[in-house]
């Protein structure tokens, strides 16, 4: 087949390094008559060994060329091929049990995981390759400056889990940061969860807008609806210090003030 030459608009690195390829799909485990849906399948890397393990597989692919590589190469009985932006798929048109898995184009890492979450309840685990630097964020801990509203917001609602390092080298053009790759598994229907989901997202983001002021400061007119004994969280705390829990109980407070 025509060598295809990768698109950097597309953020097009293959992963090469068989190793590598190998300890992805063994984290995945995939079972054959799982629902497995890959993002950005490229030239096969992980679609190929994915197949010989599933019966079937759904590939969401934005780049024509490697459309029609794939829609050449596989049957479509064992391998759906969706030609689209990821960011305007409607995951529910995809069925219950969803196993989300994919080396993501980096350039669209954080749109990709808050347009994901949405669909949490009909999702069974994410497996994702994205820049160490993300997975840092995404699975970081109060008080540490890799902590902020990636972490508060996706913390609400998966368990996170960074699985291990992958080198530049495994990569086709190797891309310039140091990749990783992260496990994720949609909390609970109990989980602990603010009261307005969407309310929540706009607490989050103005605190952290000013992440290094006291929150009093950077809620603005907001803070006055506070009661910070009631919330459980000290008046000259920062953004960054707070827990996921803290900023539900924030979130709710505001919210009960009818703001
Ligand atoms: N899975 C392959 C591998 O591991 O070698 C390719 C990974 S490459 C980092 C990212 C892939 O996502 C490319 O195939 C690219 O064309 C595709 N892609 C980029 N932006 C996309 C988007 N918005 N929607 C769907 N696919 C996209």
């Amino acid at each position: 087949m025509a060598h295809h030459h990768a698109r950097k608009r597309f953020g097009q690195h293959f992963l090469v390094d068989e190793g590598v390829i190998d300890a992805i799909v063994r984290a995945i485990s995939p079972k054959r008559a799982d629902n497995v849906v890959e993002i950005g399948p490229g030239l096969s890397a992980l679609t190929r060994p994915l197949l010989n393990a599933l019966d079937h597989l759904t590939v969401v692919e934005i780049d024509r060329d490697l459309v029609a590589r794939l829609r050449n190469t596989y049957s479509s009985q064992r391998l759906t091929v969706v030609e689209s932006d990821v960011l305007e798929v409607d995951f529910s048109t995809l069925g219950a049990g969803l196993r989300v898995v994919g080396n993501l184009p980096y350039n669209i890492s954080s749109p990709l995981l808050f347009h994901l979450m949405p669909w949490a309840d009909q999702v069974i685990d994410q497996h994702f390759m994205l820049q160490r630097e993300v997975i840092d964020r995404m699975v970081a801990k109060p008080s540490t400056s890799e902590y902020g509203r990636l972490s508060v917001m996706l913390q609400s609602r998966y368990d996170m889990e960074k699985l291990f390092d992958v080198p530049p080298e495994a990569f086709d053009p190797p891309p310039r940061v140091v990749s990783a790759v992260v496990r994720m598994i949609p909390l609970p229907a109990d989980r602990a969860r603010a009261h307005d989901e969407a309310f929540f997202s706009q607490v989050v983001a103005r605190a952290f807008a000013q992440r290094r002021k006291m929150l009093r400061k950077g809620l603005g007119d907001w803070a006055r609806h506070v009661d910070w004994d009631v919330v459980g969280i000290p008046e000259t705390a920062r953004a960054e210090e707070l827990s996921v829990a803290q900023f539900i109980a924030l979130s709710d407070c505001l919210g009960a003030a009818a703001l």
